[in-house]
């Protein structure tokens, strides 16, 4: 769920989400001066990390706007970073492949004193909203005649096409949109994996599907009470002894390995 977020709270969730970015980050500030722990921020983040950084080009209303000398100099020592300045920008908004955080807060320190508001979204449960925001940024700010990045540096800076998968039982859904049921089913003679155990009761009997995880037995036991959250015992995948549900029935290892074999078929079928 989206969630509002002031102050403090605001702060922090920006430098989470600046320190936690593995795949891209792209912040969108319009002005920057950054204090040691935004730096140690940013200093968290892993070099192959592709670091855009959006902020005021300055104009004769303010001579001071844009970037802070100081910063400037900080984040041309990072590698894979890229800077880019627009005239009359105003948004402020920080975004990685997890979460995405609208906010009043200029990524300055002076901003600790004052009282900002801000929205934190989970890019995953909120796709929508997620892509709401970068098509704006990529579309509207930076494709814009007052951006000064040019088509080719700003090819590099796009993330690859993303891939997020929510599924339970009812429906799943592939980058926010619904996904054909049958279609979704064949995508698993492809996993490795071919039987499933049940997440309840460990039957081996059962077909590796994780809209399905429980045996007929346990299905039918289950039924009566139709709680999807319920704690179950077992992965579907490897047996192992862990919580599961309904909703949630592979352990994380499991489900890494399942997101990338489903991403693969997903991709594979889309080229078609
Ligand atoms: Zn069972
Ligand atoms: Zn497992």
């Amino acid at each position: 769920m989206a969630e509002i977020i002031t102050d403090r709270e605001l702060r922090h969730s920006i430098e989470t989400t600046i320190s936690h970015s593995q795949y891209f980050l792209f912040v969108v500030s319009p002005y920057i001066d950054l204090d040691e722990d935004l730096k140690k921020a940013f200093s968290h983040i892993k070099p192959d990390v592709v670091k855009t950084i959006v902020y005021r080009e300055s104009d004769n209303s303010n001579i001071n706007s844009g970037i802070s000398k100081d910063s400037r100099l900080f984040f041309k020592s990072l590698p894979n970073i890229e800077l880019v300045a627009v005239k009359n920008l105003h948004a402020k908004f920080f975004m990685n492949e997890s979460y995405t955080v609208i906010s009043t807060m200029n990524l300055t320190s002076s901003s600790n004193h004052n009282y900002e508001i801000g929205v934190e979204i989970e890019n995953e449960k909120e796709y929508e909203m997620f892509k709401g925001c970068s098509d704006y940024l990529i579309h509207d700010i930076l494709d814009s005649e007052d951006s000064d990045i040019s088509k080719e540096r700003l090819k590099n800076i796009i993330p690859k096409q993303l891939f997020v998968l929510d599924y339970n039982s009812y429906e799943v859904k592939i980058n926010g949109t619904p996904i054909d049921l049958k279609k979704f089913e064949s995508f698993h003679k492809y996993c490795n994996t071919k039987h499933g155990y049940c997440i309840r009761c460990e039957s081996t009997k059962i077909d590796f599907y994780p809209n399905r995880p429980l045996c007929p037995k346990c299905f039918s036991e289950w039924s009566k009470y139709k709680n999807s959250n319920y704690d179950e015992k077992h992965c579907h995948r490897c047996g192992r002894e862990t919580t599961t549900s309904i909703n949630d029935p592979l352990c994380t290892d499991c489900s890494d390995v399942y997101e990338f074999e489903i991403e693969r078929e997903w991709k594979k079928m889309s080229k078609k």
